[in-house]
């Protein structure tokens, strides 16, 4: 019975599509329709259990339909006729859940020229541009929206987006970040070095002018031009989020940021040592090693972190690799690199391995204790957000990555509808686009994927994406993937 009603779905999806409402994407290019699973624009998805991504607990055996690209009804269960246009779906087994918000995923690949197995590697840190094979991998794994937090090539990431809005390149949503606001430091090739405050006005001016859509300062910016990149944003509406050093996240939570990166791990506030606007780079230096949560600092940071309204970013996935001994990549994810982008991976884990027992067990504390913070800022009513921040680096790669975030999340203490929030609707609200994204509600957009199995039991199936939708254009995660096969890292 149900084979049947797929078959003649399979079959209704034959014919041209209905004339598409005013709400549907525009006429979609053959980059694009070459990795769609079907070109119907009408959907029925039948019996299946819906995560919808604000916390709450999963529902069982719902009928949900799709039209115009927009969720339009959530109803029971029930067995559908199959009718011309309307693509039947049987979800029997499967769990629809909202497209994944990726609030710290880049476009870009950090390369190391001559990198060998030691880890060394020649200056300068060059950065390729991963604009074929990150928008891919993200939509594979459902990721239907993500921040670049970050650009080092401003106008490939705002070219994508044309790209991608206008269905010529797959790819998820993007809020395009501005190239990074960073001080004096020649750490990446393509990074530019502000002069003052006046020149932190006159670049968010630049890129808010070229089409970003958010800004992100970095290391070893001043507080002077941090306050002033701030200011010239908020002017325009736009938000700035902040991977810090230089200055520490109390000084940051007073000139109005809105957002910080890597959760706690990078506040420098009280390490031994630090002066005004010079970051430490070193480990020791980091708030999450110097305090315990639960304590005073902690509290005083988390209570004040809510009352001014800042969100905490978690990338925990990009810290996992710091401890030696964890679940080794996705075997689908190994296939995607290059061969150089493996080994990289593989001397890194190698390395890692060799850690002496102190040094490991030191690295595994620090990561609980930055989950505990994470859980802990949640309960305090503070607003976070989930991101990898996908590099390359020591594994971390796009899409595959965006889900290791919220088993990490789930392996911190929260249920996995809770995790699901954070990598989902909380990215929404962050975003302003909750009305529009960010759960599985009838009448928003319908950026969705379909999983096998149980993520409300079982996090890790997750990972088993069978469908996704964007706008309510279905694509093929294999044929996403199969695009991409040993290509990231390259392009
Ligand atoms: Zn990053």
């Amino acid at each position: 019975m149900h084979a049947l009603a797929l078959a003649l779905s399979l079959l209704a999806a034959a014919p041209p599509a209905a004339p598409a409402p005013a709400a549907s994407p525009p006429a979609l290019g053959p980059a694009v329709k070459a990795v769609l699973r079907y070109e119907a624009t009408r959907f029925v998805i039948t019996h299946v259990r819906i995560l919808d991504g604000t916390g709450r607990p999963a529902v069982e055996d719902r009928n949900v339909s799709l039209e115009g690209g927009r969720i339009a009804a959530i109803g029971p269960g029930a067995d559908v006729a199959p009718a011309a246009a309307t693509v039947l779906v049987d979800g029997r087994g499967r769990t629809l859940l909202p497209g994944l918000v990726g609030m710290h995923d880049h476009m870009y690949y950090i390369a190391r020229p001559d990198l060998d197995a030691g880890g060394h590697s020649d200056p300068p840190l060059v950065v390729p541009q991963m604009s074929y094979s990150s928008p891919r991998l993200y939509l594979a794994a459902g990721v239907t929206t993500v921040r670049t937090t970050g650009s080092v090539e401003g106008y490939a990431d705002l070219n994508l987006r044309a790209l991608i809005d206008s269905g010529q390149v797959p790819g998820p949503h993007l809020d395009v970040t501005a190239p990074y606001l960073q001080g004096k430091s020649d750490l990446f090739m393509q990074m530019y070095q502000l002069r003052d405050a006046a020149d932190a006005r006159r670049f968010v001016a630049f890129w808010a002018d070229a089409g970003a859509t958010s800004f992100k300062a970095y290391m070893h910016i001043s507080r002077a031009e941090l306050g002033a990149a701030i200011q010239a944003a908020h002017a325009r509406g736009l938000k700035v989020t902040g991977h810090l050093c230089s200055v520490t996240y109390p000084e940051a939570i007073a000139l109005g940021i809105d957002d910080l990166e890597h959760g706690f791990m990078v506040d420098t506030q009280g390490a031994p040592g630090k002066q005004p606007d010079v970051c430490p780079m070193d480990q020791s230096s980091s708030f999450v090693e110097r305090v315990e949560p639960g304590g005073p600092e902690a509290t005083a940071l988390l209570r004040s972190l809510v009352e001014h309204h800042v969100a905490v970013t978690s990338t925990l996935p990009v810290f996992e690799h710091a401890i030696p001994n964890r679940p080794p990549l996705d075997a689908r994810a190994m296939e995607v690199l290059t061969a150089e982008a493996r080994t990289a991976y593989l001397y890194a884990r190698n390395l890692r391995a060799a850690l002496p027992p102190e040094a490991a067990a030191r690295a595994l504390a620090t990561f609980r204790k930055e989950q505990r913070l994470e859980r802990d800022f949640v309960e305090a009513g503070g607003l976070l957000l989930a991101g990898p921040d996908p590099t390359g680096n020591g594994g971390t790669i796009p899409g595959f990555a965006d889900h290791r975030e919220v088993e990490l999340l789930v392996e911190a203490g929260f249920t996995p509808p809770a995790a699901v929030r954070i990598a989902t609707l909380n990215g929404a609200i962050y975003l302003g686009r909750a009305r529009e994204i960010g759960s599985v509600e009838a009448g928003k957009a319908a950026d969705l994927l379909l999983v096998r199995g149980d993520p409300s039991t079982r996090i890790s199936d997750l990972r088993q994406v069978e469908l996704v939708w964007k706008d309510g254009v279905a694509y093929d995660p294999a044929r996403l993937l199969e695009s991409v096969r040993g290509r990231y890292g390259q392009y």
